[in-house]
C-alpha cells in the first residue's frame, strides 16, 4: 500500500477524516483528532460523510426505535451460506456482532442532531434516544464531568470505509479486533455513540476508561438507558477489543437489567 497511488490514497484518507475519528471500535489517529473541532465548534470537513437525513429517511412505517418496546426479533433461523445471520431492521434491540448482522439499505427512519455543546463535528441519533443522551450528558456535566459524543449513527457505507481504514492501518486480525465490518455495527442502528472528552484530547482509546469522565460514564450510563458493549477483559465473549467509549442506548430498563444480570449486552441480548 505505501508508496502505491498516495494521491489517490491522500484523497480517500481527507474523506474518511471524520469516519475515522468514529471508528467504531474504534482507534482514533493522533493527526485525525487533533484536526477536529472542539465540542460546540464547527465541525470540519464533515458534511461529505456524515450521514445525511436523506439517508436515514428509508421508507417504513415503524415509529422511531425508541418508541419500540417490544422484544426483540430473533434473528433469521438459519444463517446465510457464510454463517452471518440477518437481523431485523428498526429493531433496537436485535443482536450485532461478528455473526449477526443487519442488511446494508437498514438505516433509521428519524435522525436527530446532538446540540452542538455535545457533540464533536456533527453527530446524529435516533430521535427517541436524544432525551435519555442529553439527560446522561447534562448529569455528567453537572457531576464535573465534560463529556461529548465523538460518534454516533453511521451508515453502512460509513462503516465500509471505516473498517477499510482499519484493515489498511492495522491489517485484517487487528481490524477485526477494533472495528465491525459493515452491516455488523452497532453504529447503524442510530442508538449507538462513542463518548470521550478533552482529558484524552478527545480520542477513542483504552486510557477513556481511567479518566474521570470514563469512570462517570461506566458507573452511571445504565441509569439513563445506555451500556458498555465491549467491556474490559470480555473480548473472548464479546469478538472486541475493551472499548470504554462505546455505549448502546438500550432504554433505562432494560440497561438496569442488563448491569443486574453481570451479562454482556450481546449475551444478554441472545440470552
Ligand atoms: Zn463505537
Amino acid at each position: 500500500m505505501p508508496g502505491t497511488r498516495p494521491t489517490l490514497l491522500v484523497a480517500v484518507l481527507l474523506l474518511l477524516l471524520p469516519l475515522v475519528a468514529c471508528g467504531d471500535e474504534d482507534r482514533v489517529d493522533d493527526e485525525l483528532v487533533r484536526s477536529s473541532p472542539a465540542p460546540g465548534e464547527t465541525p470540519v470537513g464533515t458534511s461529505a460523510a456524515t450521514p445525511s437525513g436523506a439517508d436515514a429517511d428509508a421508507a417504513g412505517a415503524n415509529a422511531t426505535a425508541a418508541a419500540s418496546t417490544s422484544t426483540p426479533a430473533p434473528p433469521t433461523a438459519t444463517p446465510n451460506a457464510d454463517g452471518v445471520y440477518i437481523v431485523a431492521c428498526h429493531d433496537f434491540l436485535v443482536p450485532l456482532d461478528k455473526v449477526h448482522r443487519l442488511e446494508a439499505d437498514c438505516a433509521p427512519n428519524a435522525l436527530v442532531s446532538v446540540p452542538d455543546v455535545y457533540a464533536y463535528g456533527a453527530q446524529e441519533v435516533v430521535e427517541g434516544v436524544l432525551p435519555d443522551l442529553l439527560a446522561l450528558l447534562k448529569a455528567a456535566s453537572e457531576a464535573g464531568h465534560l463529556v461529548a459524543v465523538v460518534s454516533s449513527y453511521r451508515s453502512y457505507e460509513t462503516q465500509r470505509n471505516t473498517f477499510e481504514y482499519h484493515v489498511n492501518e492495522f491489517g485484517l486480525q487487528e481490524a477485526l479486533r477494533v472495528s465491525a465490518r459493515p452491516g455488523h455495527s452497532e453504529h447503524q442502528l442510530g442508538t449507538t455513540v462513542d463518548f470521550s472528552s478533552t482529558t484524552v484530547g478527545y480520542e477513542l482509546v483504552e486510557a477513556f476508561g481511567s479518566t474521570p469522565e470514563g469512570l462517570w460514564l461506566a458507573e452511571h450510563a445504565h441509569e439513563y438507558g445506555f451500556i458498555l458493549s465491549y467491556p474490559e477483559g470480555k473480548e473472548v465473549v464479546t469478538g472486541y477489543a475493551y472499548e470504554p467509549w462505546h455505549f448502546r442506548w438500550i432504554g433505562r430498563e432494560l440497561a438496569a437489567e442488563v448491569r443486574a444480570s453481570g451479562l454482556t449486552l450481546g449475551q444478554f441480548l441472545l440470552r
